[in-house]
């Protein structure tokens, strides 16, 4: 006998962890909370206090802390360690950091307290699934194998246990089994870079500034983190990047140091070199009957802007508060024409991100051309155009586009006492 539940989330990552405690914990002005239970096999532990920073760091925006404040999360990620950033100077490498060639933006111009959060990925995750669990979701330390849809509900099997539910959430990543199992089509294409990611030491204090600096042949992010130490995010042509993840650390750091200009001194690699190979993916449909994707699920953008995770967040929002709504007016949150509506509302504004986050790839990154260079010298001309300042400082705290009420300014009055 299966295992009944409203709905279920395969995959417990910080998309999938934060549907479930969005669902289950239910907002006073929405419907009764569902029951909901979460497939995760790899759960990870809460990090200690003392514990090294993880390697696997991401850049939280505003939206995105509001999120995690309406899932109950934010209070036991701000209890451990979260690293605030209040500037960032974005500049390409036919110009220089300090110059007016470089694009500044500062919290305070904005009247915020700061940009947003570098936090660890893992920390996120931790902290959400305790919430979910905090609101009564069920955990099973279980894989995804199989699928079946009927009329009325779908049922999910894994190695040891039967589950049924009206709605099943694919939250499972990039490569989505479940995804695959729904016969949701995915287009993939190939950068031709790869992330390194690792921590370094830098002579001079990042003074709580997140700097990126495009490159020829990439990019490259100094993300502050709260010991004083800096994460970094080099997406490097494959051909850089195989000889970089090769060398020694005194060879990593001299190319470093050159690759950012020196930006904050002498640097020194304080950790062991993370690859990721670099894929963009776009599922053609996010939903199908009584299944809905989430997160890289549904969608992977490059990494250079910091967005992937925070559009999963907004997507777990904007999914908890239509099936919520749906189930407070009687309908069937599995039913398509509910559905649809995640779809037709997160669909786009993904695609619009996306579109522009690889322009900026191909033109500020990678570009040549006349246009390129017209893109790249207009990184500084941003800084004297007041409304255009407004309209990229609103996309990197994450406030623009049609958000969820989640992601809306009453929700963060609790999360406002632990900046
Ligand atoms: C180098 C790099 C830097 C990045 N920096 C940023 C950043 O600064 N800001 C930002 O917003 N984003 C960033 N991202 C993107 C971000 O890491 C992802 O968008 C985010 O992790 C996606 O979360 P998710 O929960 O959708 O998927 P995942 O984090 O991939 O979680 C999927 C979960 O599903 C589980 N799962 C898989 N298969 C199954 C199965 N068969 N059954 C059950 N469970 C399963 C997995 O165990 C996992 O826990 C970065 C990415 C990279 C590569």
């Amino acid at each position: 006998m299966a295992d009944a539940f409203d709905v279920v989330v395969v995959g417990g990552g910080p998309v999938g962890a934060c549907v479930a405690a969005l669902l289950a914990g239910a907002s006073p002005r929405q419907a009764a909370p569902l029951a909901v239970a979460i497939l995760e096999p790899h759960r990870p532990a809460f990090p200690a206090v003392d514990a090294p920073i993880d390697l696997r760091v991401a850049a939280f925006s505003r939206a995105s802390e509001r999120i995690l404040d309406a899932a109950g999360a934010w209070q036991g990620i701000t209890a451990a360690r979260v690293s605030p950033y209040e500037r960032m100077c974005i500049w390409h490498e036919s110009s220089a950091a300090g110059t007016r060639g470089a694009l500044r933006f500062d919290a305070a111009e904005a009247g915020e307290p700061n940009l947003g959060y570098i936090i660890e990925t893992r920390l996120v995750q931790a902290a959400l699934l305790d919430a979910a669990v905090a609101a009564g979701v069920r955990i099973y330390p279980s894989e995804f194998l199989s699928l079946r849809t009927s009329a009325q509900c779908v049922r999910i099997a894994t190695a040891d246990a039967a589950l049924s539910a009206r709605l099943v959430i694919g939250a499972d990543g990039a490569r989505s089994p479940l995804r695959a199992a729904a016969g949701l089509a995915a287009t993939v294409s190939d950068y031709g870079q790869i992330a390194i990611v690792a921590t370094v030491a830098t002579e001079r204090p990042h003074e709580q500034t997140a700097w990126q600096r495009f490159l020829r042949t990439g990019t490259l992010a100094f993300l502050p983190l709260s010991d004083g130490t800096s994460s970094i995010v080099w997406s490097a042509d494959e051909k850089l990047a195989r000889p970089l993840l090769g060398a020694t650390a005194e060879e990593f750091a001299r190319a470093l140091d050159r690759a950012c200009d020196g930006v904050l001194g002498a640097t020194r690699l304080a950790s062991e070199r993370l690859s990721f190979p670099l894929h963009g993916l776009a599922a053609e449909r996010y939903v199908t009957e009584r299944c809905a994707l989430v997160g890289d699920a549904a969608h992977v953008v490059h990494p250079l802007a910091g967005q992937g995770v925070n559009l999963g967040l907004l997507d777990a929002a904007t999914l908890a508060e239509l099936i919520l709504g749906a189930c407070a007016e009687g309908e069937d949150p599995g039913a398509l024409r509910v559905l649809r509506r995640y779809e037709r509302w997160r669909k786009s504004e993904t695609e619009v991100m996306r579109i522009a986050i690889d322009a900026f790839d191909r033109l500020l990154a990678h570009g040549t051309g006349p246009l390129a260079q017209i893109a790249q010298r207009g990184l500084g001309w941003v800084n004297h155009s007041s409304e255009l300042k407004r309209f990229f400082m609103a996309r990197a705290l994450g406030l623009s586009g049609e958000l969820p009420l989640a992601a809306r300014a009453a929700q963060s009055d609790r999360s406002s006492q632990h900046r």
